[in-house]
């Protein structure tokens, strides 16, 4: 057993805030042998002890890890690091995060803390990147450290297109997932392709863990809907680790005993416990890596109301971008609100993959939808999307494999090894270039 703080400990705010007190000098401490830190704060920084010593830290960015790239904020030897990683992004500079085995323990345990939990006969999926970011190896450790058996699915793997995801979801009798909430959906159009019907022909399926992207209720609820079981969710990065999961009530509850949450309103430079504006963290169990109020750029709501899980901690709504749009006739258009139109359209029209381009004065969106309920779905988007925006909108339904080529859902790849020698009537194409 461990002396990071568990579920249960305490019941009110002055009791976690107490929890949180105790954990900050040793975190400041850790924090002196940042080279980022040290630099940034000076002797200072020997000193600081306290919560009010926190607040009189400048936030850390993510362009300040950008800069320290990539060992700026190792605070450890790097004979203790465990684990490297670089967070998700596009193209430009890496943003590093690394951990010890010890700072793992704290990781896997406020993986595992959904209220579905993790147990020894559960057959857990991790269907998300195991190259570079963390999410994968993060729920490969929490599904390992309550004896689950992981199947290790990856993403984005040429060993592991849908087609397998569909077989072992199937054949092994998988009982728990993890992935992003938009691969459910692929995998739903995977196992229809091949004759799977999502909510029957996978009995042994008990909840998909989903998280890494925004998801709106009605598309929560769609995807539960169609496999028959309860959608988790997770919100967490690649520089932190877990940082919510979902309770028995379906809130989002920010894991406030392993780390200190305020909250950046950019409007007015302020920083507070809790409102609408920037995530701001401070984890409290982190030897490798120490993070000071680190922003992370996420849009989101925190709330101190009362929950009747009884965590007794706060809760978190991750709006993402989804307060980014584009003007349409004068109306802005976000991909949130036109989300939870498409997947508020009837189950039985069986729409699950759409498109949208939003030009100045029309909205063109595309949705799949089998041919004998084109003209029906078609007709009940319009009407959806004239009532919410009151914009013109064309909207065309094409074919199943249009959006998602039914090449990428049944498709196998060859995975095979290196090879040089060929026989006279094989494809030596396919020798050097093996992947
Ligand atoms: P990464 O650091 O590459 O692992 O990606 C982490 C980012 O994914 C977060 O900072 C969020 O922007 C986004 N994210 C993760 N989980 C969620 C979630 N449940 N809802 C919305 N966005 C999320
Ligand atoms: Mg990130
Ligand atoms: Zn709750």
């Amino acid at each position: 057993m461990n002396d990071l703080p568990r579920l249960g400990q305490w019941s009110t705010p002055d009791e976690l805030e107490a929890l949180q007190d105790k954990q900050l000098p040793h975190l400041l401490g850790w924090a002196a042998g940042s080279p980022f830190y040290a630099a940034r704060l000076g002797p200072a920084l020997a000193s600081m002890r306290t919560r009010t010593d926190l607040e009189s830290i400048e936030p850390t960015s993510k362009q300040d890890l950008r800069d320290a790239y990539p060992f700026g904020l190792l605070a450890v030897e790097k004979e203790e690091l465990a684990t490297y990683h670089e967070s998700s992004g596009t193209a430009g500079s890496p943003t590093a995060s690394f951990y010890t085995a010890k700072d793992w323990v704290d990781l896997a345990e406020r993986y595992a803390r959904k209220w579905v939990g993790i147990n020894a006969s559960d057959v857990f999926l991790v269907r998300t990147p195991y190259a570079l970011m963390i999410t994968g190896h993060l729920a490969h450790a929490a599904a390992r450290l309550h004896g689950a058996t992981v199947v290790p699915g990856d993403n984005r793997s040429l060993a592991m297109p849908y087609s397998r995801v569909v077989r072992v979801l199937h054949d092994l009798g998988v009982t728990l997932s993890w992935s992003m909430p938009t691969e459910t959906l692929m995998w739903a159009a995977a196992a229809r392709a091949v004759g799977y019907q999502p909510g029957r022909d996978f009995p042994a399926l008990r909840a998909l863990f989903v998280g890494g992207e925004p998801l709106s209720p009605t598309r929560r609820r769609r995807i539960s809907e169609l496999w028959g079981v309860p959608v988790v969710e997770e919100y967490g990065s690649t520089e932190t680790g877990s940082l919510a999961g979902e309770c028995s009530r379906q809130q989002l509850h920010l894991w406030a005993d392993r780390a200190i949450f305020e909250v950046y309103d950019p409007r007015t430079g302020t920083i507070g416990p809790e409102g609408s504006g920037q995530l701001v963290v401070t984890p409290l169990y982190r030897e490798a890596m120490p993070l000071l109020r680190y922003n992370l750029g996420d849009d989101v709501e925190v709330s101190y109301a009362d929950c009747e899980c009884g965590w007794a901690l706060p809760t978190v709504r991750v709006l993402g971008r989804a307060g980014f749009g584009y003007p349409v006739g004068g109306v802005t258009v976000t991909q949130n609100r036109l989300e939870e139109l498409v997947f508020s359209l009837p189950l039985e029209h069986e729409v699950i993959f759409w498109r949208a381009r939003a030009e100045p004065s029309r909205l063109v969106v595309e949705i799949e939808v089998p041919e004998s309920r084109r003209v029906a779905a078609c007709a009940d988007l319009g009407r959806a999307i004239s009532a919410e925006f009151g914009i013109d909108a064309v909207i065309t339904g094409v074919g199943p494999g249009t959006l998602v080529p039914t090449e990428v859902l049944t498709g196998v790849h060859d995975v095979v090894k290196p090879r040089s020698l060929f026989g006279p009537d094989e494809d030596w194409n396919k020798g050097l270039l093996y992947y």
